[in-house]
């Protein structure tokens, strides 16, 4: 039996405005036309100079402390040196061995328990954060039939990598990894999180090794992993490859893999390379980067609430289950939705469930997201409120949020527009009943000999003669009082 032993390195593309190291705008790769958005700097023309861009420098030190990592005081930018059609520079500025932030962590849900044992308990692990760095993005090459062709718009927009220590045991683990740090990107605000637009990549290093053991195994790493389906799948594919061949008595060649979507397999790119193949040097053209404790301390006051708190928030306040409070806050958007709704008078519970329930069924099937859901927050807390006070009984709710989703009015006018609201009055209801006892000779006196069950269809009529809009729960007593009274 083998155990996998996996690191991620994640590329992450800022939002600044601006690029790393000059004022070119950063703009939407998939809109802009081809090399609309370079300048000198960007695409390398001799003696041009790089100016390190602040709120770029900000982003990697909020995103440090969100991962409870050590922001160095002293940065020094370096050079690592390779050649591709991608990298006019002939170099790329990255940060070597002074990383921005290190040593710090990030919480994920594990089911993974063979190593979550270390007394964090329920199911929640630590995963260790090597370091946080910043670089520069590269252009985009692309392959078409007869040329290549290369887009420098990217050259040079900030880009930030994430190092984790292997401590990841199994896919699952991956995916946790990868959702959590993707979703806290979010909350800060350091990135969009638009998977299907490249701003998040990930490399997975794999290494499988026998259970029981703790050494590290050689590794390969696997390049330029897209979404979370093909960090999940290519990952999955190589635990199991490995594992086939160590059991074959095979030795594992340490290298760098690409994953091929279409068949489902990791193909050998390149030997592994080695920091040495850069021949990294501090970037001559850049002062040291000195990173003041009181310019830490003011964006460590700036911070969001990040998902841990705010889930551990929604527990406690809200008396939310720890599922639902996890669900809730996965998405930073999801969560603001919910707090709008409770602040504006929504029974949280009952928000919860609409929105977990009712509303991410549509937002699914329809494949909208949550910013563009038509439902204000405080409609939703209108819809809990007329829940609670018994205008709408659970099934009319339904008819009123499906109008609420499509129209985007108030549940009140809706309400009033349809004529749905519950009839809670007793003696209308019992008008309806005497009248539907009346009707129903036959199924009244099987009640009476005894048939007790037949009680549901005679309320199932009665809720019929009010179009559904009785109180359930009323016109049950009621008919329950009737049909004894009579007896
Ligand atoms: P490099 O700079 O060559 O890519 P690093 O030593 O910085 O290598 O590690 C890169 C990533 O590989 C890190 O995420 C680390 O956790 C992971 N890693 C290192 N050794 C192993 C291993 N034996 N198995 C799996 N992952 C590993
Ligand atoms: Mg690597
Ligand atoms: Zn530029």
């Amino acid at each position: 039996m083998y155990e996998p032993v996996i690191g991620l390195e994640v590329h992450a593309e800022l939002l600044t405005k601006s690029k790393m190291f000059c004022g070119c705008a950063v703009v939407d790769s998939t809109q802009a036309a081809p090399n609309t958005f370079t300048c000198p700097v960007c695409t390398a023309m001799p003696g041009v100079l790089p100016v390190i861009n602040k709120h770029a420098v900000e982003l990697a030190i909020m995103t440090g402390l969100a991962l409870h990592c050590e922001i160095q005081t002293y940065n020094i930018f370096a050079r690592k040196n390779y050649f591709y059609p991608d990298l006019p520079k002939g170099y790329q500025i990255s940060q070597y061995d002074t990383p921005l932030a290190v040593n710090g962590y990030l919480e994920i849900e594990t089911p993974s328990l063979a190593t979550a044992g270390d007394g964090q308990g329920g199911g929640r692990k630590r995963i260790g954060i090597r370091r946080v760095h910043l670089e520069e993005d590269t252009g985009k090459l692309y392959h078409t039939a007869g040329a290549s062709l290369v887009d420098y718009n990217r050259s040079g927009v900030p880009l930030m990598e994430i190092v984790s220590e292997p401590d990841l045991r199994s896919v699952e683990d991956v995916r946790a990894y990868a959702e959590s740090l993707r979703a806290i990107l979010r909350y800060l605000g350091v990135n969009s999180g638009d998977m299907e637009k490249g701003v998040i990549r990930f490399e997975a290093n794999v290494s499988v090794r026998p259970v029981g053991s703790d050494e590290l195994n050689t590794r390969t790493e696997i390049k330029n992993l897209n979404s979370f389906r093909a960090l999940v799948r290519a990952t999955e594919y190589e635990i199991a490859r490995q594992s086939q061949l160590y059991a074959r008595g095979e030795q594992l060649v340490q290298q760098t893999l690409g994953w091929d979507e279409g068949h489902g397999v990791t193909v050998p790119q390149r030997s592994k390379e080695y920091a040495e193949d850069y021949r990294y040097f501090p970037e001559p053209d850049l002062p040291p980067l000195v990173i003041a404790r009181e310019w830490v301390d003011e964006v460590r006051a700036q911070l969001p609430e990040l998902p841990d708190v705010k889930r551990a928030r929604f527990e406690q306040e809200f008396g939310l289950s720890a599922y639902d409070a996890d669900q809730l806050t996965r998405d930073k958007h999801v969560a603001l939705y919910f707090e709008h709704a409770v602040e504006s008078g929504g029974e949280p519970k009952a928000a919860a469930n609409w929105i977990l329930g009712e509303l991410f069924r549509l937002m699914n099937e329809q494949n909208v997201g949550i910013e563009h859901v038509k439902i204000a927050p405080v409609h939703l807390a209108e819809l809990t409120t007329l829940i609670a006070n018994q205008t709408l009984s659970s099934t009319l709710a339904k008819e009123v949020f499906a109008e609420m989703w499509s129209t985007g009015q108030p549940p009140s006018d809706i309400v009033q527009a349809k004529g749905l609201a519950q009839i809670s009055d007793t003696s209308q209801l019992q008008n309806v009943i005497a009248q539907v006892i009346r009707d129903h000779p036959k199924p009244v006196a099987d009640y009476y000999a005894g048939k007790e069950t037949i009680i549901k269809f005679l309320i199932g009529q009665a809720m019929r003669a009010t179009k559904g809009k009785a109180n359930p729960q009323l016109i049950a007593e009621l008919m329950q009082q009737s049909l004894a009274a009579q007896k």
